[in-house]
């Protein structure tokens, strides 16, 4: 059956000099009840070379990034769930579409990369309620953006996001939370948001300037009624926050960042400190010393000390919808 949506646009946040967002703007975390799987596509050319495959760094930033949207997505009582698909996607198409046709691309070239992947097979989801994301070079809707810049492109109750994030954004806070900015308000659009003029919103299009990722409580019954958010799995051992069958100092790591059911609450420290060793309360907390964990301050004043040369954002027109743009594009769920 074919379906049809708007293909929403989605501004690029092209990097000039400016100030750097210090913190996400987002309403109180929600108890964690329910689960938004996402599957990530990196992308390569045809010949395998030029994978998209470290596009949210080091495995100390990519944490950052997804936890990042956890936080955003908290106000909904959502887990994001990120796994990769294992190797890259091997598609020069995918990753900056035709030759000669990328400046800019074409917005329809989200439905042809999607169509294309189902037709290859082994790269979308095997689960129909799982998000896709193709890590692309060059979103369709855009023409290549620098290293200082992020954007993606995704349907309204769709399943499909293209998705770009410049590595220098990696490198300071302000930038990870931009790259987990966009990518969540991706996901809101495959979710069934649309854009709004709300201030501080998560699905504020352009114009405005304002930055935030708030969910309003509209937007959150909308999120809850998706059939990507499915309910989130009970942890098999009581503590066991990462669900390895191990309650040990990974799920302490879990709890800090905001991973356990109950959101940073000392009910769950608790429990994880009973439930230390998985040997059913039997347990020497002393010894259950938490791991200690780098703090971001550091790194983020390092960074702020940079900011000037450029990479900082400003122009935070996220979204905007292109001029008579109401593309149709359809989908297949
Ligand atoms: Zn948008």
């Amino acid at each position: 059956m074919v379906r049809t949506f708007a293909v929403a646009w989605v501004g690029a946040h092209i990097a000039l000099s400016g100030q750097v967002q210090a913190a996400l703007i987002v309403n109180p975390a929600q108890p964690i009840t329910d689960r938004i799987n996402v599957n990530l596509i990196a992308t390569a050319d045809d010949d395998g070379s030029d994978s998209t495959a470290g596009m949210f760094g080091s495995a100390a930033q990519q944490a950052q990034v997804f936890s990042l949207v956890d936080v955003i997505f908290a106000q909904a009582g959502i887990d994001v769930e990120f796994a990769f698909r294992p190797g890259a996607y091997s598609s020069s198409f995918a990753r900056t579409g035709a030759p000669g046709a990328n400046n800019p691309r074409p917005q329809s070239d989200l439905n042809a990369i999607r169509n294309a992947a189902s037709a290859a097979g082994g790269v979308l989801s095997g689960d129909p309620n799982t998000i896709n994301v193709f890590l692309v070079s060059i979103v369709p809707g855009f023409s290549a953006l620098s290293d200082n810049a992020t954007a993606g492109l995704a349907t309204i109750g769709g399943n499909g996001i293209a998705y770009y994030g410049g590595e220098n954004l990696l490198d300071f806070a302000g930038g990870r939370e931009i790259l987990a900015s966009v990518l969540s308000h991706e996901l809101g659009h495959n979710l069934g948001l649309s854009h709004n003029t709300l201030s501080e919103n998560l699905m504020q299009s352009g114009g405005g300037g304002e930055d935030g990722e708030r969910l309003s409580a509209a937007q959150i019954q909308t999120i809850l009624t998706s059939r990507f958010t499915v309910p989130a799995p009970a942890p098999t051992l009581p503590g066991d926050f990462n669900d390895d069958d191990r309650v040990d100092g990974s799920d302490f790591l879990v709890w800090q960042r905001g991973g356990s059911p109950d959101r940073l609450s000392a009910g769950d420290l608790s429990l994880w400190r009973t439930q230390f060793d998985n040997v059913g309360g039997a347990t020497d907390v002393a010894a259950a010393a938490p791991p200690v964990v780098p703090e971001p301050a550091a790194l983020h004043l390092a960074i702020l000390g940079v900011a000037g040369f450029g990479i900082a954002h400003s122009a935070r027109g996220r979204c905007r919808r292109a001029p008579g743009a109401a593309t149709d594009s359809s989908d297949r769920p």
